[in-house]
């Protein structure tokens, strides 16, 4: 799951990047509306967090652009503008959500995993797969009963692999879905949670096949 926070005060950007990155999603933020007008049009997120009063390109019209071409990615709006117009004023513009300014980093917290439930439509954030089953709202992955350990960068390979069930996903792909978008990162590390998720779902009637050069497949084992 891909958040984009956009967020002009610096200390709150990084209070929500970081509460957030901890409850294992990947989130970018951007600190004024023309890079997150830039941002949602260079990359697909799950969710929006946006700040109203911000520079260059202010958060209303920020939405504007964005539900011209985009009427699925849920967005919280984050204000300090407390008056009922602002609220129903966004909402109108295509809002889902709406927190006044100061909040708490559990009410955001519930709220982000209320949308995310909604964002997937049918109600049920499940995905299940031979004995394996997976939350993509509460992050759990279970074998049966058992829940599995799983650092936040093993359940995001996991995630992306399984929606993909037995179709090729590439090394790009996933450094995609665990990082923010604008990151380095090497493909080295993505072999090593490979690695240790094939470990971690033995027993799922599920496999880790490596595809050389071209990437990997989750496919349930032949003589499970
Ligand atoms: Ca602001």
């Amino acid at each position: 799951m891909r958040i984009l926070i956009t967020e002009d005060d610096a200390a709150l950007g990084e209070a929500l990047r970081f509460s957030l990155t901890q409850s294992g999603y990947a989130v970018d933020w951007v600190e004024n509306g023309a890079l997150a007008d830039k941002a949602l049009h260079d990359a697909v997120f799950d969710l929006l967090i946006l700040d109203l009063g911000l520079p260059q390109l202010d958060g209303y019209d920020v939405l504007k652009r964005l539900r011209k071409h985009d009427g699925r990615i849920p967005v919280l709006i984050l204000s300090g503008r407390e008056s009922a117009g602002d609220k129903v004023h966004g909402l109108d513009l295509g809002a889902d959500d709406y927190l006044v300014k100061p909040f708490s980093l559990d009410e955001l917290q519930a709220r982000v995993r209320a949308l995310l439930r909604r964002g997937k439509g049918s109600g049920n954030p499940k995905i299940s797969a031979a004995n394996l089953s997976f939350d993509t709202v509460d992050r759990i992955a279970s074998i049966g009963e058992r829940t599995l350990d799983l650092s936040m960068h093993e359940t995001a390979v996991l995630e992306a692999l399984l929606k993909r069930l037995g179709k090729v996903v590439s090394k790009e792909h996933l450094v995609e879905q665990i990082y923010s978008y604008d990151r380095d990162v090497g493909y080295n590390a993505i072999e090593v949670y490979v690695h240790r998720l094939r470990k971690k779902i033995e027993g799922s009637g599920l496999s880790v096949r490596t595809l050389y050069g071209r990437g990997y497949a989750l496919e349930p084992r032949a003589s499970a």
